[in-house]
């Protein structure tokens, strides 16, 4: 499956922020945002023109990049959110914050989006006692999600347990049985994602 290959450090530096793409790395000084808080690029320390586009422009390539999806896919997304009832922006978070690769970050048992994604692919968790091996996945109230009997992986899934001190309210972890429940949808003040959506909304709406 295609996927983002550009350095992840590079694209944090691009938005400005610890977009946590890199798992344990990103809470040490190692961290590129730490020693490095400019653009990347010959004219990275450079004075860039705002605008109204750019600022559109950056809040959506921040959120594709930190749920680590391609264009194509995340305009798929926004496809689907303008067709769901309520507000695009947030019907938008919504389904990327319920994409199996996500929940299993969010519920510990992942260092980073792209670990998580690599986990579920090589088939270590099931949802709903069946083996799910599709990160986009999409996961619905009263789901539970298990580690699969046996995975050689429980050991990397327990040390990034380690670097979890709490979970979304939304969900429910046991990171000693290594199993988690999704117990509800997500509100927009219970996803912690650095996007406003809106700006979204109104770059795609053009
Ligand atoms: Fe981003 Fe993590 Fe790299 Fe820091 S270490 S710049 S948070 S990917």
């Amino acid at each position: 499956m295609a996927r983002d290959r550009s350095p992840k450090c590079k694209q944090c530096r691009r938005e400005g922020m610890k977009l946590f793409l890199k798992g344990e790395r990103c809470l040490t000084e190692k961290c590129a945002i730490e020693r490095r808080s400019y653009p990347p690029g010959e004219h990275g320390r450079g004075r860039i023109k705002q605008s109204e586009y750019l600022l559109q422009l950056r809040e959506k390539q921040k959120a594709r990049r930190y749920y680590g999806l391609l264009e194509k896919q995340f305009r798929t997304y926004y496809s689907k959110a303008t067709k769901g009832s309520g507000i695009t922006g947030e019907n938008l978070l919504r389904m990327l914050e319920t994409r199996l690769d996500n929940v299993v970050y969010r519920l510990g048992f992942a260092a980073s989006r792209a670990q998580s994604r690599q986990l579920v692919r090589h088939g270590h968790f099931h949802v709903n006692g069946r083996r799910v091996n599709i990160p986009s996945y999409q996961v619905k109230p009263d789901d539970v999600i298990t580690v699969s009997a046996g995975s050689a992986a429980q050991q990397v899934i327990r040390d990034a347990t380690d670097l979890t001190a709490s979970v979304a309210p939304w969900l429910q972890a046991d990171h000693d049985g290594l199993t988690g429940k999704i117990l509800k949808w997500p509100e927009r003040s219970e996803i912690d994602t650095p996007v406003q959506e809106s700006l979204i909304v109104e770059l795609y709406s053009k």
